[in-house]
């Protein structure tokens, strides 16, 4: 395939794939089906036309408004799709056409729900992510984007690694620091990345929420007892691990050694 125009495709696919997440997103957690019926406005229930259902196109063609009572749609609409529309590209442009590339795409789209939910209800749902280690396993072995080992081993280090932290952050603090969703969802980066890539993904994802934390409290928008979404650090985490991840850990084994 012409590199270019792979691009331009992969890019569509996200934005169509993003289309279907916003829709996860809004309905899985209130326990609606993701099939039917066609999205409506969630203000005056007008089912969407599919003229104006175009991932990012519609959007900014209607203003950010629904066409019937002019409420305001979220901007994270559009996001959404942005950003499987780029995260598509660019596993094209780092894997090509390849068996990574098939199953990362499937990586990122639970990423990407598991995130929203997280941030909007401050949970990472069974009913994602155990079909998401399920499908995790048997897509890399069948694929071979790993070994059968690297995906238990993958499995055991990340839940094993965050139920560690989990049950010492509740010995020091006397507090849950990490609730049983985040366990779950980084056994399922265990099961998609193996040891090496799991173990890289979970040390950024503390770095960054760490520096997020500091952040936000040196700004006052959050105090030692905030609750903050641990889901969108790991999938951040995990977004650069594979885009940088190899050549992070070489520099930094050519900075030690
Ligand atoms: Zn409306």
């Amino acid at each position: 395939m012409n590199f270019t125009a792979g691009i331009i495709l992969f890019f569509f696919f996200g934005l169509i794939f993003g289309s279907f997440l916003n829709v996860c997103i809004y309905r899985i957690p209130k326990g609606e089906s993701i099939i039917w019926p066609v999205s409506h406005c969630p203000k005056c229930g007008t089912p969407i036309k599919p003229i104006d259902n175009i991932p990012v196109l519609s959007y900014a063609l209607l203003g950010g408004k629904c066409r019937f009572c002019k409420t305001r749609i979220s901007f994270r609409y559009p996001l959404v799709e942005l950003l499987t529309g780029v995260l598509f590209a660019g596993l094209f442009l780092k894997f090509g056409l390849s068996s990574e590339t098939l199953v990362f795409s499937i990586l990122g789209l639970l990423l990407i729900t598991i995130s929203f939910i997280d941030i909007d209800y401050r949970l990472i749902l069974n009913k994602v992510t155990l079909p998401g280690i399920l499908l995790g396993a048997v897509l890399t072995v069948a694929f071979r984007v790993l070994s059968y080992k690297q995906v238990l081993l993958g499995f055991a280090i990340g839940g094993g690694g965050l139920l560690f932290v989990a049950v010492l952050g509740s010995l020091l603090f006397r507090k849950e620091s990490m609730g049983m969703g985040d366990i779950k969802l980084a056994a399922m980066i265990g099961v998609f990345l193996g040891v090496k890539g799991t173990a890289f993904s979970l040390l950024v994802a503390f770095f960054i929420a760490a520096l997020f934390s500091a952040g936000a409290m040196a700004l006052e928008k959050a105090d030692r007892h905030s609750q903050i979404p641990f889901g969108p650090f790991i999938a951040l985490a995990t977004f650069v691990y594979l885009f940088w991840g190899e050549q992070m850990i070489h520099w930094y084994l050519q900075l030690i050694l």
